[in-house]
């Protein structure tokens, strides 16, 4: 289905039509399919959706379609609010609505606000109105504690990464925000994953809303490859710098645990010549935007970072992304993983699996409904044996048909009982 068949009025189309060409796409995605046209009808939507999907464009269309059909008022008062866990993700929206915007016949002005910069520029540029905040909850508030914005006029509201917001902490700033927010309005609830907390706020938030699922599996399955190398935990950094070589990657983002590991791993791949930077909470914001940006432009090659800080960020063609440490959950793996084989690219997901981690690797497996064959690098053979873990075993709930028997159990708790130190 072309977008011209989305609903998107005729006077309007040709703009918009316009900016989708400027971006380079030609077919809508099928989240675009399904939700585009319901928005525009002013229906509620739930969608399933990762980075990845095309879901920046599957709301910000309607949403700007929507706010330009409308009488502009004077001065401008927000209509349009869109929630984000984190400063990246904000910008990054902010920029799609501005390009998807470009065209229109009538200016739709969109204001961008995020903590960790200073808040006067963001008054300031709040002082002639906005069409559209794009804002994480904590600034937000903040303006809104300055009389810098007020919420009074919004009708409609996107929760994006809705997921990721509560698991950052912002419930509360979320449940303050909604209360400033007219009773009447549509909701854009877009989430990755769908725990007990989110549904529940999302059954409080939507009228009779449309669900939209774009099935993990659907998503990454053509597209991104994933692989599971075998590799002794001491000698990964030295495995990546050869696959980095070896296998010619131009632009890896290459995940680790901490931001001390960020910076370490940056750094001896620096040393062997490779353009690495860490990217992690701890820098300060600027220099994240200019890794990001030198990042876009090739002028840095690996970036290695925390979980936190690359979450959400947009990198077109983004061939390769390494679990330097595995990810903490299966969810965690499906964010990751989004940040590869894009809107149509293809990408190939990397795990490093060492033996300590081979029985965590293998519940990621089971939970993404995956099996990866395990490889090994000539040079990088594992030493260390991978022998499964009982315990691992038993506190992941068990793998099918290597459940631990009696006998393992008992094995398992005199070992330990060996291992206590005597008193
Ligand atoms: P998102 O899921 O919004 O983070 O978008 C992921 C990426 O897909 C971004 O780089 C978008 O520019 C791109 N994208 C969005 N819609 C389309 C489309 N219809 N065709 C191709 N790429 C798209």
């Amino acid at each position: 289905m072309p977008f011209s068949s989305l609903g998107l009025s005729s006077a309007l189309l040709p703009a918009f039509l316009h900016a989708i060409a400027d971006e380079g796409y030609l077919v809508p995605t099928a989240i675009q399919t399904a939700a585009i046209p319901a928005i525009l009808q002013g229906r509620d939507v739930l969608c399933s959706a990762q980075t990845g999907s095309g879901k920046t464009a599957a709301f910000s269309l309607p949403m700007l379609h929507q706010l330009a059909e409308a009488p502009a008022t004077a001065p401008r008062r927000v209509r349009a609010l869109v929630l984000v866990p984190t400063r990246e993700l904000a910008a990054q929206v902010g920029e799609a609505l501005v390009s998807l915007a470009k065209y229109l016949p009538q200016r739709v002005k969109v204001a961008v606000v995020f903590g960790g910069v200073s808040i006067n520029r963001q008054m300031m540029n709040l002082r002639s109105g906005a069409d559209i905040v794009v804002a994480t909850p904590g600034r937000l508030l903040d303006l809104i504690d300055h009389n810098a914005l007020n919420l009074a006029a919004v009708s409609t509201l996107v929760l994006d990464e809705a997921d990721r917001l509560l698991d950052l902490g912002f419930g509360e700033e979320l449940g303050r925000i909604l209360s400033l927010l007219p009773a009447q309005r549509q909701n854009l609830f877009f989430s990755a994953t769908f725990p007990p907390v989110i549904q529940a706020l999302a059954q409080s938030m939507l009228h009779n809303p449309l669900r939209v699922e774009v099935q993990a599996s659907e998503q990454n399955a053509l597209e991104i490859t994933h692989r599971a190398v075998e590799v002794d935990a001491s000698r990964r950094t030295q495995l990546l710098r050869h696959l980095v070589q070896t296998e010619k990657w131009e632009r890896v983002l290459v995940f680790v645990a901490t931001k001390h590991a960020a910076e370490i791993v940056a750094d001896k791949l620096r040393k062997a010549d490779i353009e690495a930077e860490p990217f992690h909470g701890e820098l300060s914001q600027g220099k994240r935007t200019q890794v990001l940006q030198d990042f876009k432009i090739k002028a840095v090659q690996v970036m290695v970072a925390t979980d936190v800080a690359a979450r959400g960020i947009d990198i077109a063609q983004l061939p390769v992304v390494v679990n330097y440490d595995l990810p903490r959950s299966a969810v965690d793996y499906t964010h990751r993983i989004g940040r590869t084989g894009r809107a149509g690219e293809s990408g190939v997901a990397v795990s490093f699996v060492s033996a300590d981690t081979e029985a965590h690797f293998r519940l990621i497996e089971k939970r993404q409904r995956i099996s990866v064959p395990r490889e090994q690098v000539a040079g990088f053979e594992p030493l260390e044996i991978m022998v499964p873990n009982p315990a691992d075993l038993l506190s992941n709930g068990g793998i099918k048909g290597k459940r631990p028997s009696k006998k393992d159990k008992l094995r398992e708790a005199a070992a330990q009982e060996q291992s206590l130190p005597k008193k």
